[in-house]
């Protein structure tokens, strides 16, 4: 096929720039807009290549059609990632990046959030309630989701629906909450990825496929985690829980938590996460606690933060624990962060599924996730 590439940046299946406004929650605490105009993300950090072209796909279609147009090709939503490695399609104009928020019928939602039930059939949210099901398209935000199924109420659920767990914050759309096994906290449930029972993904050779885990438990669980390695998710499936509500009356007691916290400039974020079957997911095989510390010296102030090394140094080096391979500042960790060692099948299992699923040369960026197991 002729390959067609576009010249100007905001060319590719164009409207006007002017049209684009921030697809952030207007409640949201950033105040900086990047997608769906800038690719960089919502903190204004991790800018792609000024060549790197956007795409605002209107249908399913147009992403076909752009998928088969660009050597390199990745899904994005509303750029709540910290890693350039992570969020951007390539480095020059044969990259695109693909902005999933853009959909009519999504982009229709997220200007007007509405809670229609039962919901006309091009509406971006379908509930079925006799299967207990939904299905939803990927830009929808992970907000607007939950708020739907909250309205969702009926005789049968009083209180409307829910997911089964989410994650911390829900402003992120729900295509790239799963695509990079985004959780909340919970020892019942695993994170997004986790829950989800089928996805139907935009493949590089131009063609929509399913998984489900009944299809082909493989490709399955390469699928739920892909960072948009492996394809352009379009439509997530769930089954929904009605929603309840209850009063949290347990209280959890670290040893030495206070020591943990107060020894930050914000205190950590301690969460739980179910074992989960996704190749590349943090908690693949086993349950885990994951630990959020923010390094604000070297973030605000770009300047060598010595005792926070340290003590990331004391739980990587005397309790075992691991760099979490997709956060902000994993490649400069070292020798903290080891790859090889710390996620030994990550980058080997999703290269292997990649090139299963993408024929062509398209998503080229495989050899990226491989670059997750070699610390540098
Ligand atoms: C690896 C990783 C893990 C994270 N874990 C958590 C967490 O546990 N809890 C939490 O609250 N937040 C987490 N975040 C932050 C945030 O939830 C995610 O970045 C989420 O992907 C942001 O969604 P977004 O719509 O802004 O996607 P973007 O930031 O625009 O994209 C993020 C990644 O998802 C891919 N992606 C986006 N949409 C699609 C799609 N439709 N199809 C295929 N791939 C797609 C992109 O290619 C990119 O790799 C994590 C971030 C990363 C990078």
């Amino acid at each position: 096929m002729m390959r067609r590439h576009y010249n100007a940046r905001e060319a590719v299946f164009p409207r006007a720039v002017e049209a684009y406004r921030c697809r952030e929650d207007p409640s949201s605490a950033s105040d900086y807009c990047g997608l769906p105009i800038r690719l960089a993300n919502f903190q204004g950090d991790y800018a792609c290549a000024i060549d790197v072209k956007v795409g605002r796909p209107q249908t399913k279609e147009e992403i076909l059609q752009m998928i088969s147009y660009y050597d390199s090709v990745k899904a994005v939503g509303v750029g709540h990632s910290w890693n350039q490695q992570q969020f951007c399609s390539g480095i020059n104009s044969s990259a695109i990046n693909i902005v999933m928020t853009e959909l009519t019928s999504t982009l229709a939602l997220i200007e007007k959030p509405q809670y229609p039930k039962p919901a006309s059939a091009d509406f971006p949210i379908q509930v079925n309630e006799g299967t207990l099901t939904v299905t939803a398209q990927a830009g929808v935000p992970q907000r607007i989701l939950l708020d739907y199924l909250a309205n969702y109420t009926t005789p049968l659920a009083p209180m409307g629906y829910s997911l089964p767990a989410f994650t911390w914050y829900i402003d992120q759309t729900i295509g790239g909450a799963v695509a990079t096994g985004s959780h909340g906290s919970s020892l019942w449930y695993g994170g997004l990825a986790s829950q989800v029972v089928r996805i139907e993904m935009a493949l590089a050779n131009g063609t929509l496929a399913n998984f489900s885990e009944s299809r082909n438990a493989h490709l399955w669980h390469a699928a739920q985690v892909g960072v948009g390695r492996l394809g352009v998710i379009t439509e997530l499936f769930w089954f929904v829980p009605q929603a309840y509500a209850y009063k949290v009356s347990a209280a959890l007691y670290f040893e030495g938590s206070d020591n943990i916290t107060n020894s930050f400039a914000t205190p950590a974020l301690i969460r739980f996460l179910a074992a989960e079957d996704a190749y590349i997911s943090v908690a693949n095989g086993e349950p885990q606690i994951l630990l959020n510390f923010e390094d604000d010296l070297s973030e605000i102030f770009h300047k060598e933060n010595a005792p926070f090394q340290a003590i990331i140094s004391i739980f990587v080096k005397q309790c075992g624990a691991r760099l979490h391979w997709s956060k902000a500042g994993w490649p400069t960790q070292e020798p903290c962060y080891n790859g090889v060692a710390h996620f030994p099948t990550h980058g080997v299992t999703l290269a292997a599924q990649s090139r299963s699923l993408t024929p062509a040369q398209m998503h080229a960026q495989t050899a990226v996730i491989v670059a997750l197991a070699p610390a540098r």
